[in-house]
């Protein structure tokens, strides 16, 4: 089946600044690579709607939306040390959290199995009331509060194998078992949060999965955690969709990372997302990007991504054996095992 792609150009009128790292060329190098003849016939472009100021208020405070609604039409405002706005990047940010809603739609009448979202800006470090960490609202929140209040699901599982850890994602659905958080980040590192302690509260207490790693990790880790870790809890919590904070610098050559992820190594985890998926949700799967800064990293991963999710090429990435990566398992495991069955 096809692969979904939802994009529209006011993803490029997202200005961070000049020497911003979070930049247009990012979507522009993808869009060029996924045009090539081995991945173009594998994907069906879709157009995003906006979003509406009630639709983003189920993730963030109306000053917060008021805040960057005010950047509308300015030529630069600064939210947070790292967060700068253009003229059109509030119509952008909009944009990009209707992607998530028409890609939902999508998947849910079966016209797709998969959809990435090809926007920016970015989501998962927007907090509720905060833009933070180029985020300025937080696109896979609001697509996991669209699942629950509109497709009326009752188990989605986020998957942010981001370089960072999603501190705005954990941080609205903390509280609640409606949503399986699991992240692997580079570890101590920006914004901070991200350690295994943090399991969530109440009742969604082992409904976040943090597995924190050192710098230096790559394919043979990130799969051993995959497939050792996050398999056996998705296969036990049974999500209704699997949802992707899709970020690309965990990329050996990323400028801002200390990972070793090859572009194999992405397709590969989104071989075993994938069947995650497969077993208990129809293969549903929604992607959404968010960082990534090698532009041939990124634009290389992507198409990779795609051409596993479509069916045309058996993940690639056979790592050797790591003693790292057991290590890290099997202290996930023990910690875990506590919540689920590891
Ligand atoms: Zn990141």
């Amino acid at each position: 089946m096809k692969v979904g792609i939802v994009y529209d150009e006011i993803f490029l009128k997202h200005h961070p600044g000049s020497y911003h790292p979070e930049r247009p060329e990012r979507l522009v190098k993808t869009l060029e690579r996924l045009a090539q003849e081995d991945v173009s016939p594998l994907t069906e472009y879709l157009s995003p709607r906006k979003a509406k100021k009630e639709e983003i208020l189920w993730n963030h405070s109306e000053s917060h939306y008021e805040r960057v609604a005010a950047t509308a039409g300015k030529t630069a405002v600064q939210l947070d040390p790292d967060t700068a706005t253009s003229e059109d990047s509030f119509e952008a940010a909009l944009y990009a959290v209707g992607a998530q809603f028409v890609a939902l739609d999508e998947i849910f009448k079966e016209n797709y199995k998969a959809i990435f979202c090809l926007v920016r800006p970015p989501g998962h470090h927007a907090e509720t009331d905060q833009a933070m960490g180029f985020c300025l609202f937080n696109n896979v929140a609001l697509a996991a509060h669209y699942a629950i209040k509109v497709l009326k699901l009752s188990r989605v599982l986020i998957v942010d194998w981001d370089l960072h850890h999603g501190n705005g994602t954990q941080r609205s659905f903390y509280h609640t078992s409606e949503i399986l958080y699991f992240s692997t980040h580079q570890f101590p590192y920006y914004p901070g949060t991200g350690r295994m302690e943090e399991v969530g509260h109440g009742e969604g207490e082992g409904f976040t999965i943090n597995v924190p790693l050192p710098a230096g990790c790559g394919d043979a880790e990130y799969l051993l955690i995959f497939k050792e870790v996050l398999k056996p809890i998705a296969l036990e919590y049974r999500p209704e969709i699997v949802m992707i904070s899709a970020g690309f610098d965990p990329y050996r050559e990323d400028p801002l990372g200390g990972m070793q992820v090859s572009t194999e190594g992405f397709g590969a985890l989104a071989g075993i997302i994938q069947e995650i998926a497969e077993e208990t949700c129809g293969g549903r799967i929604l992607l959404t990007l968010e960082g990534g800064y090698s532009l041939t990293g990124l634009s290389e991963s992507i198409a990779e991504v795609i051409k596993v999710l479509a069916g045309t090429k058996k993940p690639q990435a056979s790592p050797p054996p790591s003693g790292l990566g057991q290590e890290l398992v099997s202290q996930a495991r023990k910690f875990f095992s506590k919540y689920w069955k590891l």
